[in-house]
């Protein structure tokens, strides 16, 4: 998600002027009557603030029911926001104020302001402003150059705000980009991957290429730190223990690493529009299976629930997808002909032998190609894509 402001000058006639000043003074001298009641009570709670503020603020101002709504908005934004270090704000200075005993500065708006939500008090298009004022809707041109490019389905307006400086009108707009996620329809290509701890990822693609992600460095360095952990352990000092932490948090840095690697370089070699099928390995007993019992210690269902996080991100940024299968017999059915047997696995050999039509591969590369198989079907089952 990207936010940028769009800060855009607004050409008004002299009526729209002075409905524009009407407005974001009344707004402002409502602002600031609130500010008064909130730093003495103390309170930004939107829906107490609503009870005891909202029917005042409009009779006495006159306000709208969508201005008063926004008026106790912009006033709880700024005390929160004050309450904070590190605003810059060039509309509001500080005036200090007693209240309990404990010191809240009181927030002043010193310029005539106007903040406006999108398609409630405001819409904006390619030719026009449209904004309600107290004197009813009024319809503006603004300063189009360097806006069109906003106006698609990829940007959403926030929450504006309508500014008076050197004599003009401008609308500050905050814009956000989301990321538009790939439809199924839109797939060119599906990979299967195999998360393990022998390699820590093999991917098995649409032409048919295997890709070895090696994980035998992770796993190499955490039997070593294992090592140094267990005679630490023996030692039961303080400094022992302090250790003992220190390695721990080394380790999981490590690993995230690796997995940031690893994640990269899967979404970066395959085209846009790639569909990923992982298995669901959040579950620590599912995890344990996977490998071998005297290696059991390296398995923990973390390191691979991180991966599966950091592979859905990033797919996202690069236009791909991941869909996330039951590991369900992925390491026991046979990718040629389908036959489910346990026996066609030799978990110590890592080795897979079909006991039916005698295929033979390597055990990791058969997870990737039965998930490669899953992830085909998904689409399938969703729409007809030539692979
Ligand atoms: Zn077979």
């Amino acid at each position: 998600m990207t936010t940028i402001t769009a800060k855009i000058q607004l050409y008004v006639n002299e009526s729209q002027a002075e409905s524009l000043r009407l407005t974001s003074k009344t707004y402002q001298k409502a602002c600031n009557w609130l500010s008064e009641k909130v730093v003495v009570s103390k309170n930004l709670n939107q829906l107490q603030l609503n009870n005891l503020y909202y029917k005042e603020l409009r009779q006495r101002f006159g306000l709208k029911s969508q201005m008063a709504q926004s008026v106790m908005k912009t006033v709880i934004a700024s005390y929160k926001s004050a309450q904070s270090n590190g605003h810059e704000w060039s509309l509001v200075h500080y005036k200090s104020a007693q209240a309990n005993g404990h010191e809240w500065s009181l927030v002043h708006y010193k310029h005539p302001s106007y903040d406006v939500v999108w398609n409630r008090d405001y819409s904006l298009n390619e030719r026009l402003f449209s904004v309600n004022t107290l004197d009813g809707r009024i319809k503006l041109p603004f300063e189009v150059k360097g806006m069109q490019k906003y106006f698609n389905d990829d940007w959403k307006f926030g929450t504006a705000k309508l500014v008076y400086k050197f004599n003009k009108w401008f609308l500050h707009i905050p814009m956000t980009k989301g990321i538009p996620l790939l439809k199924e329809q839109d797939v060119n290509n599906v990979v299967g991957i195999d998360v393990g701890i022998n390699f820590l990822a093999t991917s098995y693609d649409s032409k048919g290429k295997t890709t070895f992600f090696n994980g035998r460095p992770i796993k190499h360095k955490r039997g070593q730190m294992k090592t140094t952990r267990k005679a630490l352990q023996k030692r039961q000092t303080a400094s022992a223990r302090k250790r003992i932490r220190a390695i721990g948090q080394r380790e999981n840095r490590y690993v995230r690493d690796v997995n940031h690697q690893v994640t990269k370089a899967l979404v970066k070699r395959y085209p846009k529009g790639t569909l990923f099928v992982v298995e669901d390995l959040t579950g620590v007993r599912q995890a344990t299976e996977k490998v071998h019992v005297k290696n059991r210690y390296v398995s923990v269902s973390w390191a691979f629930y991180q991966f599966r996080q950091l592979l859905e991100y990033k797919a996202q940024l690069y236009g791909h997808k991941v869909i996330v299968v039951s590991p369900k017999y992925t390491s026991q059915t046979c990718p040629k002909c389908g036959h489910v047997d346990k026996r066609n696995r030799n978990k110590k050999t890592h080795t897979f032998t079909c006991v039916n039509c005698s295929y033979q591969s390597n055990d990791d590369r058969i997870g990737a190609m039965n998930l490669y198989r899953k992830g085909i079907e998904y689409i399938s089952d969703t729409v007809t894509v030539k692979v």
